[in-house]
């Protein structure tokens, strides 16, 4: 089918204040919550990410966009969620929820579209039980690890109404501050404040 001249979704930037809201769970599968999921997969290809959650596009809904491989060296031993969903990408999950977080955690660099340009070190479980359904198909609970677990850790914040820079420990947070307020400054945010949680 065309996908005919739609405009493609904007991603907020921080400083604006859809990025913190708390998303609402999806009630139904409806033609609507479809066409947010085809919005969604559009606008994370157009904007070159590898998840996208509905608040970024300021849609306070329970849905993530993802495109997570599997990984490339293939010596790595993969998680459930990994075989389960890699294969599938993209994909859109409705209604995402943390089951229960590995008590071990890695630090690894993100990125967020609605922090363009700034990269910083996020401390994370590396693996987590996932509860969530796709568009098409039933409820499952996948046991997720790799950079899976993180994208999906990642996404999930978003509709808790947390940006990832909001996880980042000194010093790499005074590192990329300057950064952040010229995005905040572009976004056109007046007494805006990034509320930390680490
Ligand atoms: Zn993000």
């Amino acid at each position: 089918m065309l996908m005919g001249k739609r405009k493609i979704a904007v991603v907020k930037v921080l400083g604006e204040a859809c990025l913190h809201q708390k998303a609402k769970p999806v009630e139904k599968i409806t033609e609507e919550i479809r066409g947010l999921g085809a919005r969604l997969v559009e606008a994370m290809y157009k904007y070159d990410g590898v998840g996208l959650a509905a608040t970024q596009i300021g849609v306070p809904l329970r849905m993530v966009a993802l495109h997570v491989d599997l990984p490339k060296d293939a010596s790595l031993p993969l998680s459930p969620g990994q075989r389960e969903l890699c294969p599938k990408m993209p994909v859109v999950l409705v209604n995402p929820k943390i089951e229960s977080l590995s008590s071990v955690t890695e630090s690894f660099e993100e990125g967020c579209l609605s922090v363009p340009g700034v990269y910083a070190p996020v401390e994370r479980p590396v693996s987590m039980v996932l509860t969530a359904r796709l568009l098409d198909g039933p409820a499952f609970t996948l046991d997720c690890g790799g950079f899976l677990a993180r994208a999906v850790q990642h996404e999930l914040d978003h509709l808790e109404g947390i940006v990832f820079v909001q996880r980042v420990k000194s010093p790499f947070f005074e590192e990329i501050l300057p950064e952040l307020k010229k995005i905040i400054k572009k976004a056109g945010a007046k007494n805006y404040q990034i509320k930390r949680i680490v």
